[in-house]
């Protein structure tokens, strides 16, 4: 049978051609018999200029109705889709590029052109603006928008995903078709997504959070997406009350709150509020629902497992936990030794399920390496599920802080210093110690600048509240925390910056 992950939105062509599927922020929409047509003739440039059957594509580009085509042009012809965050420079692309080795380069109009020596000789890089134009559009003219999508396994590749890098160099997840209709359908049905949703789409989507969650999604489920190229505060509280889904980062969140205007009025269409990527704080959780109404719905993904939790639709929805594990997966805490431990114990999260991915790009012994015997995947996150089956992250295995013996999981501290009127957010790292091997240092952001919390009080309130070898021994005040594109704390870097000789 054809798992062409594309089928999905074809259902939905077939019922309905002149359905919008984009909004754009001039106001305009666009049909899905337009993004049909374009992606058909896309797959056909693509053929043209030489992809074939499993070659990667590879994109940096900004978010725009035609990259999307771009996209399904790849999903339609069984090109395998790479995705590439706007944000990196020369060094890591070339890494990347060199690593995937792509028929394709897309870039935009506005990027310097990339230096011949990142380009592999055989990667053909084109331009590709905001509207499809550049380089690319020379050929797309010569070809027919008639497009057959052709019939593929659920094993058959549809994106090459490279990780955040939050812990090391990004390593290449291959995704596979099967892998994104199990997602997209499941979430679709979980959420309650139907054709008459608006979803109000600001993530990036070179990230499996904005392209397979948001998009995929909206797109299985016949949904229309009001595009914003970014996301920027003011524009989606402009949005908002013409929407009913929002998904986002925490950061989103946050940022939102800081706005006098969201009330619980700007989000009277908007039926669920959705967060992911990086831990949701009890408190942002707490003040939104205060200004909302909204208990906002904290699920747990990753570029290799997808979608792995989710808080319930219809249920309870706790804050501080990513819910339940989804229809279809298998999630279970183990010590490193892969033994199973009971509930309430931390240990790694294990998880199998239909929307893994497939194996690292180029990587057969770190794959082998990610999958215990059975066919789990570590996912190197740390935490552990409660006596009603909810699953909370306690962190990552790699910011696992051991001092004097004893395991200290920063997300256990984190909560205790949040929930201070002075503080902001902070993030606990473990530092070199002597004694103890290492010790707990915490970074404080202060709610109010000109009154930063006194490291004494930070300090006597977690001795207050929990063991003393999780006490801070030193708490360092910072105007923001360094934070990737999706809004995770690099922690690697506060850890070296504690490392610096001058301090
Ligand atoms: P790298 O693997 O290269 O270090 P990365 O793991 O940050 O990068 P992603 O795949 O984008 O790259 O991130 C997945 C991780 O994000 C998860 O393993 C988990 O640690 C974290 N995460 C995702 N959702 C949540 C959530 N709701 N709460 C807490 N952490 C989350």
């Amino acid at each position: 049978t054809d798992a062409n992950f594309y089928r999905l939105f074809e259902t939905w062509l077939q019922l309905e051609p002149t359905g919008a599927v984009f909004e754009l922020e001039n106001g305009q929409t666009l049909t899905r018999e337009w993004l049909h047509v374009l992606s058909g003739r896309y797959a056909n440039a693509l053929r043209r200029s030489g992809c074939a059957t499993g070659d990667r594509v590879a994109v940096q580009l900004e978010k725009s109705a035609h990259a999307f085509a771009l996209y399904l042009a790849c999903l339609r012809a069984g090109f395998c889709y790479l995705p590439m965050n706007t944000a990196y420079r020369p060094a890591e692309l070339a890494y990347l590029l060199q690593d995937a080795q792509p028929a394709v380069f897309f870039t935009g109009l506005t990027a310097e052109a990339p230096a011949a020596e990142i380009v592999p000789a055989t990667t053909k890089a084109f331009t590709f603006g905001p509207q499809g134009e550049g380089t690319f559009a020379a050929i797309v003219e010569l070809v027919d928008s008639t497009y057959r999508t052709i019939e593929l396994t659920e094993s058959a590749p549809a994106a090459l995903l490279y990780t955040s890098g939050t812990t090391g160099r990004p390593k290449g997840a291959l995704i596979s078709h099967g892998a994104l209709a199990y997602s997209a359908q499941t979430l679709s049905e979980l959420w309650g997504f139907s054709a008459s949703d608006v979803l109000l789409h600001t993530l990036p989507i070179f990230h499996s959070h904005g392209l397979f969650i948001s998009f995929n999604v909206a797109l299985a489920s016949g949904a229309r997406l009001l595009l914003q190229s970014k996301f920027d505060a003011a524009d989606v509280l402009k949005a908002l009350p013409r929407s009913t889904v929002f998904m986002g980062v925490p950061t989103y969140y946050h940022r939102l709150l800081s706005s006098p205007l969201l009330n619980s009025d700007r989000c009277r269409r908007v039926r669920l509020f959705v967060s992911g990527s990086a831990p949701l704080s009890a408190d942002v959780h707490g003040q939104f629902e205060a200004r909302t109404g909204h208990r906002i719905l904290e699920r747990y993904g990753s570029t290799e497992a997808m979608i792995l939790c989710s808080n319930p639709l219809e249920g309870e929805r706790k804050p501080s936990s990513v819910g339940l594990p989804i229809p279809g997966v298998d999630l279970r805490i183990s010590a490193s030794s892969d033994e199973v431990l009971k509930a309430g114990t931390i240990g790694m999260i294990q998880a199998r399920g239909p929307g893994l991915f497939s194996g690292y790009w180029n990587r057969p012994d770190q794959t082998r390496e990610e999958f215990t015997a059975d066919g789990f995947f570590r996912t190197g996150d740390l935490g552990f599920v409660d006596d009603q089956g909810y699953v909370s992250i306690t962190g990552r295995a790699k910011d696992l802080i051991i001092s004097g013996g004893y395991n200290v999981y920063p997300a256990e501290i984190e909560a205790v210093i949040d929930e201070m009127p002075s503080v902001q957010e902070s993030a606990v790292v473990g530092a070199p110690h002597p004694d103890f091997g290492e010790c707990v240092v915490a970074f404080v952001i202060p709610s109010d600048k000109e009154l930063p919390p006194v490291a004494d009080e930070v300090i006597q309130r977690v001795k207050d509240r929990l063991a003393n070898y999780k006490v801070p021994k030193q708490v360092i005040v910072v105007n923001e925390l360094p934070r990737n594109t999706m809004g995770k704390v690099m922690k690697k870097e506060l850890r070296s910056s504690l490392a610096e000789p001058s301090r």
